[in-house]
């Protein structure tokens, strides 16, 4: 399978109340989306009596035809997409979750990691309780099922606020109507936006421009909203945490036409470059981007550092997750198929190329081999974030700590790997001067934990995945990253 070496997002989620096309909506939404999930989706509608449901592995395009999202009726609807990391890939696993309990029937879509998911899932199955799925997120259906609260809003904040850690931007879908709620550190984003009589909530803001929504504003860190013909009501049940939204969100998730946190993408990512650039300018002919997800970095850093952008490497966008490297012979294919060199800019350069992080480093070395193999005289890496050197539990998956490069070698010694005549990365102050759009930033309302080591939520599990990585973490000898 060719992987590329990048950070994956886990989940994206969309919800639709008050249109009959909430189906073919929500749909489109997920296409939107497609970038934080490529594993499989589903989609649950209501239509006032009943609920309806569809869910497949796969690409969103290929789960559902016009015959399936027909059969989804009602004017409400919450959709997810999914990359999965806590659970497994099968069916059972694809959300929404749908559960019938004492007081009707309740559909879940979650995006982020729960970070005692499986000390609670413990508690909750020597209590009796029989899971139908693996996910993590499986553990706040049943807290709200049992809880003896009287309001539905009540059942659903009482087990979050008292029980469940971790990052969760969530969507309901229940008889009552559309809720939405973001965890009071608010990770992972969620928007409200409205679509003539009726309102979306959505991951990112790419989502309302595909539908012609408007973008009405963040659902809060801690928020909790609740969606029927009444309009929105808002709750903010939870006691008050410090805000830790996902820095990486700006550099890598997101797309970059969204808004998320209140902030253009698109504008972040060029400030970077441009912070890049006043750090680590180097005397160069051209810059250019390793495609998608280093071009605006790159043009950001042109700009400031006076340099002509060019177009040095070129993706196929057409090779799927499922693309098989033949014989051992010719692994080296996967980058290949992906990215290819244009000479014709290359050759005889002295070229800064820019990419926006560096996880394991296996790409990065075969684009610098691939510029090199080009012709170009001389290559400068520049990376517009930290050195990444702590796992993500808060919804993204990220590899263990031993195999991020940045963990165990110096940038001098990830710079001799690479190949590169010089090796930088923007430095956490400069990511905050592109974040905040002030030289004077320091930072209150972002998670660095992937950069810094410092968690904003707690990890005490003690028996999950999480805590193995984050084992491996505090048991290894963190090098000096500052060279
Ligand atoms: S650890 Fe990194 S990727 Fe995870 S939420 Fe924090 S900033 Fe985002």
């Amino acid at each position: 399978m060719y992987q590329s070496d990048k950070l994956h997002e886990e989940c994206g989620i969309v919800g639709v109340y008050g249109n009959p096309d909430a189906a073919n909506l929500v749909y489109l939404g997920l296409y939107a989306l497609q970038h934080r999930g490529q594993e499989a989706s589903g989609i649950v509608t209501y239509d006032g009596k009943s609920f309806y449901q569809e869910k497949g592995t796969g690409l969103v395009a290929d789960i559902f035809n016009v015959k399936k999202l027909g059969g989804l009726k009602g004017s409400a609807s919450i959709g997810h997409n999914r990359y999965s990391t806590a659970g497994g890939a099968g069916l059972e696993n694809v959300q929404p979750l749908m559960v019938n309990y004492s007081q009707g029937t309740i559909a879940m879509g979650h995006n982020g990691n729960l970070v005692n998911a499986d000390t609670l899932r413990e508690e909750l199955e020597a209590e009796g309780a029989i899971f139908q799925s693996s996910v993590d997120s499986e553990v706040i259906l049943h807290l709200l099922a049992r809880s003896s609260a009287s309001s539905l809003i009540e059942r659903i904040v009482g087990g979050l606020v008292t029980r469940v850690r971790g990052a969760y931007s969530l969507l309901f879908l229940t008889q009552e109507g559309l809720i939405g709620v973001r965890d009071p550190y608010g990770v992972r984003p969620l928007l409200l936006g409205k679509l003539k009589d009726g309102y979306v909530l959505a991951s990112e803001s790419c989502v309302f421009d595909l539908i012609g929504a408007t973008r009405v504003r963040d659902i809060a860190p801690g928020e909790v909203v609740k969606i029927n013909e009444d309009g929105v009501t808002s709750y903010k049940p939870f006691p008050p945490a410090q805000i830790a939204q996902c820095v990486f969100e700006f550099i890598y998730f997101a797309r970059p036409d969204s808004v998320i946190f209140s902030q253009s993408v698109c504008e972040i990512r060029k400030r970077l470059g441009q912070e890049l650039a006043r750090e680590a300018r180097v005397d160069a002919d051209i810059v250019i981007a390793v495609p998608d997800s280093g071009v605006l970095a790159a043009l950001g850093f042109a700009t400031a550092a006076k340099i002509p952008y060019d177009v040095g490497l070129i993706r196929n966008h057409y090779v799927g997750r499922t693309f098989i490297e033949p014989k051992e012979a010719i692994r080296n294919f996967g980058v290949k198929v992906k990215l290819n060199a244009v000479q014709s800019v290359l050759e005889g350069k002295r070229v800064v190329v820019v990419d926006d992080s560096i996880v394991r480093g296996t790409t990065s070395q075969k684009i610098v081999k691939m510029i090199r193999a080009a012709g170009a005289k001389e290559i400068h890496v520049r990376i517009s974030s930290p050195p990444i050197f702590s796992p993500c539990f808060y919804g993204i998956d990220t590899p263990t700590h031993k195999e991020l490069i940045a963990s165990s070698h110096t940038v001098e010694q990830i710079r001799k790997h690479l190949t590169a005549d010089s090796l930088r990365y923007l430095s956490t102050d400069g990511m905050f001067r592109a974040v905040y759009g002030n030289t004077e930033a320091t930072n209150k309302h972002y998670c660095t934990a992937c950069f810094t080591g410092k968690y904003p939520i707690p990890l005490f599990e003690e028996k999950s995945r999480q805590l193995s990585l984050f084992e491996t973490l505090t048991s290894s000898i963190i090098m000096d990253r500052a060279n």
